[in-house]
């Protein structure tokens, strides 16, 4: 599932379809509850990034909200070649399209009238994130500090990937209480998580064996932070800093890949 970093990446490649206007829309799905006569004619404000959610700001029409969850995907094209699993076209006055991609029909298109709605915590890159924040989270919660992480309504973007990555990068067991955390590792985690993130980011995010499927740029090749990758899918595998083989929990039906030695 696209994550923070490759929901950013798409969000800056569909940078050139802001100022255009919607010419034409198809509604080709009738699970997306929406009707193309409500997009055709606006124009696209902004385009922006809410946690794993991509907004597009239509002008008097309100959020249209996208949600790619595990195989969606966004693209921007111009021929007029057919893709599978289109769902949703967006035609636009600049000859450009919009192309919802959505083979499993996981992914989710909702145009909210009064703006984005979603209950969603701090936004990890941003700078109202500090060490002060997260330890504020973490001092609240019973949870285990991966499951903390992965809550959208705490920290918003954050998936199985960079959770694992971030608490590798921190030395910070998977399964620890997140209220456990003394001061020094909520600076550690914090710092764990926004570089991996930024590092992501950087490297136009991760692409993962048939989760390429999954995520792919806007008709572009994916990113390439999967070479970067300290622990997430490299069970059995040597800790690069310690040497230690890798292993895999499972916590609330989800893996997580750890080092045990200087993972404490
Ligand atoms: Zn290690």
């Amino acid at each position: 599932m696209p994550e923070l970093p490759e929901v950013e990446t798409l969000v800056r490649r569909l940078h050139p379809i802001v100022g255009t206007r919607i010419a034409g829309a198809e509604v080709l799905d009738d699970r997306l509850e929406i009707s193309a006569n409500d997009l055709i004619g606006a124009a696209i404000e902004s385009v922006t990034r809410r946690g794993k959610h991509i907004v597009l700001a239509l002008d008097g029409r309100g959020d249209l909200i996208v949600h790619l969850r595990m195989s969606g995907r966004l693209r921007l094209d111009r021929s007029d070649d057919e893709i599978p699993y289109t769902r949703m076209i967006l035609r636009l006055d600049s000859d450009d399209s919009v192309y919802f991609i959505n083979p499993r029909r996981l992914g989710t298109v909702v145009l909210c009238p009064s703006g984005f709605d979603r209950n969603l915590g701090v936004e990890p890159i941003a700078p109202e994130f500090t060490a002060e924040a997260l330890g504020q989270l973490a001092s609240g919660s019973r949870a285990p500090i991966k499951q903390l992480l992965l809550d959208q309504r705490k920290i918003a973007g954050i998936g199985n990937i960079y959770a694992a990555e971030a608490l590798w990068r921190a030395g910070i067991d998977p399964r620890r209480p997140s209220s456990s955390l003394d001061e020094d590792e909520v600076s550690d985690l914090h710092a764990g998580i926004t570089s991996v993130l930024f590092d992501a980011i950087d490297q136009l995010g991760t692409t993962i064996g048939s989760s390429v499927s999954d995520y792919r740029q806007s008709g572009k090749g994916g990113g390439s932070f999967q070479n970067h990758l300290a622990v997430y899918g490299r069970e059995n595998e040597p800790c690069e800093r310690c040497g230690t083989t890798i292993e895999r929990v499972i916590q609330a039906g989800r893996s997580t890949c750890y080092c045990p030695a200087c993972q404490t």
